[in-house]
């Protein structure tokens, strides 16, 4: 597979704690799931780099904002998983305060992909996000990931419920069958984020 044009340079760049630390930027495009959900995993499958974006598993990164450089002053945001049930309601809050800061109120970010696993997507943390980033009107798009561990025809139905609740409770978000490890969807998802970033 060849190497996409996108993802060419694409570097760690920094971690922001709050939003003192988010760096100038000529466009950004951010990436949230549940923890396990396999958004490192997509980020790496994009990127075609085999580490990449453990570095966002890192003590001390977990909490953050991780960006990663795309050059020319554009990134790939890298949102801290959710959904842990250890979590205490401090750090939930937190979270919610940044999380719903930087969606809400952030001029360069252009699109939103939330990474669901396809076996139990559209949590309720998940559409917390959704409905946060809806406000904005920005594109939103769903990668239902792991699609390797249903059959074709499982995978198929479960894009097919998915489309239908979202086009039901948030219209106009899409959402594509994804896996890092059969690398199926990567086209799809590399088709939007190529129309997210490009100027307007
Ligand atoms: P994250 O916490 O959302 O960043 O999730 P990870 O990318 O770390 O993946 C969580 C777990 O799911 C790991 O054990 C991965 O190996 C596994 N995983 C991730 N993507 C896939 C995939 O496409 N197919 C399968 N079968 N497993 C995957």
């Amino acid at each position: 597979m060849s190497h996409s044009v996108l993802f060419r340079d694409i570097a760690f760049f920094t971690s922001a704690a709050d939003e003192s630390g988010l760096p100038p930027s000529r466009g950004e495009v951010a990436i949230a799931g549940r923890s396990n959900a396999g958004k490192s995993s997509a980020i790496n499958a994009l990127a075609q780099r085999h580490r990449l974006a453990f570095v966002s598993k890192t003590p001390g990164r977990t909490q953050q904002i991780n960006f990663f450089s795309l050059g020319a002053e554009r990134f790939l945001v890298d949102l801290p998983g959710y959904g842990y049930a250890k979590v205490p309601l401090g750090m939930r809050n937190e979270w919610e305060q940044l999380i719903s800061g930087y969606l809400q109120l952030r001029p360069q970010l252009r699109g939103l992909m939330v990474v669901m696993d396809i076996r139990h997507p559209m949590k309720d943390l998940d559409r917390q996000l959704l409905s946060w980033f809806e406000s904005t009107g920005k594109p939103a798009h769903v990668l239902l990931a792991k699609a390797d561990k249903f059959g074709r025809q499982q995978a198929v139905e479960q894009l097919r419920n998915t489309t239908k609740i979202l086009a039901a409770d948030f219209p106009g978000v899409s959402v594509q069958l994804f896996s890092a490890q059969s690398k199926t969807g990567i086209d799809e998802a590399e088709a939007v984020l190529n129309r997210w970033y490009a100027p307007d």
